[in-house]
């Protein structure tokens, strides 16, 4: 949970985790809608599939999670970074982890402009030197918290670091240029999603490949453009009403920022989906399906919409 994720983020769900999936055999006999459902919310689903999917080997082989780094390496979703943080922090065993806090850290002891494999390599060498078995854990977690509390990114406090004797950068005083800067250009993208609802049902689809992979969507078009998405309804022999349009959300993944468009379309019969399979799913019954927290947040305004008397499906020409 805690891969590209703050504690403050982390916390609740790990709690409610942990009371619905106490044991191995507990989440490897869970359906993988459920464990979407738990971690809904969280972000970067693939983690949540994964830690069901080892789960499941570890509960086929009838064993416990292993100690030994390598063997972690082998259980899905399990890189360097997971492998060192469970065996040092869970077993007490000497394997250093290497996060972005660490990263900087070490650019400005040893005064690396910028990290790269050569430098993955150096910095291994050198914490596999520092590091020692049984307090292994604490050494890695005392190097994460410094990068998180002390030598922060925008303003390191040099005089309160353990590492201010023999830190480069510090001597230099050149502790706000290292690491440089890299450019993390937001590409913007446009969808608009099409939400066809019939007699307090909606249809959407089950994601079955990338990103969203296993959580459910609403049929989507690239684009903010009216046209293609009548074409779309055309094409699936659609009466309907509308568009209502709904307030535009913000899908923000990786590098990108989704601006979803929702045009809610009332339509007088079901239609079905040739291309994907689509399920009319109940309004009342929405709660069962796991969704990324964009779509959940358009379905509530969804929901509200329905509600009022007043709300008008338009009829185009
Ligand atoms: S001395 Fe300053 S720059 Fe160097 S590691 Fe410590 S906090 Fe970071």
């Amino acid at each position: 949970m805690l891969q590209q994720t703050t504690i403050a983020a982390v916390r609740d769900y790990y709690t409610a985790w942990m009371k619905r999936f106490p044991t191995i055999n507990s989440l490897a006999q869970a359906s993988e809608q459920e464990v979407l459902r738990q971690w809904e919310g969280l972000g970067y689903y693939s983690r949540a599939r994964n830690i069901h999917k080892s789960a499941q080997v570890l509960d086929a082989a009838g064993t416990e999670l292993p100690k030994d780094y390598k063997e972690l390496l082998k259980l899905p979703g399990i890189g360097p970074y997971t492998a060192a943080a469970i065996s040092s922090i869970a077993f007490g065993l000497p394997h250093p982890v290497i996060d972005g806090n660490i990263k900087r850290i070490l650019c400005r002891i040893f005064l690396w402009p910028k990290w790269n494999k050569e430098r993955e390599t150096q910095a291994s060498a050198c914490l596999d030197k520092w590091i020692k078995p049984g307090p292994a854990g604490d050494f890695n977690e005392a190097m994460m918290e410094l990068g998180q509390k002390i030598c922060t990114k925008s303003s390191p406090q040099c005089g309160q670091c353990p590492f201010n004797s023999l830190c480069l950068a510090h001597k230099e005083n050149r502790q706000n240029e290292i690491p440089e800067a890299t450019s993390s250009r937001q590409i913007i993208k446009k969808t608009c999603l099409i939400i066809c609802v019939h007699h307090n049902h909606i249809l959407m689809t089950e994601k079955k490949q990338g990103l969203l992979k296993g959580l459910w969507v609403f049929p989507a078009l690239q684009g903010h453009e009216l046209s293609p998405v009548l074409e779309w309804l055309k094409k699936h022999d659609a009466d309907f009403k509308g568009p209502l349009v709904l307030k535009i959300q913000n899908h923000l993944y990786t590098k990108y920022k989704d601006q979803l468009l929702p045009l809610v379309f009332r339509l007088e019969s079901t239609i079905s989906l040739n291309e994907e399979k689509g399920c009319w799913i109940p309004l009342d019954k929405i709660g069962d399906f796991p969704m990324a927290s964009v779509y959940r947040k358009i379905v509530g305004e969804l929901e509200k919409c329905l509600e009022k008397k007043n709300t008008r499906f338009i009829c185009l020409p």
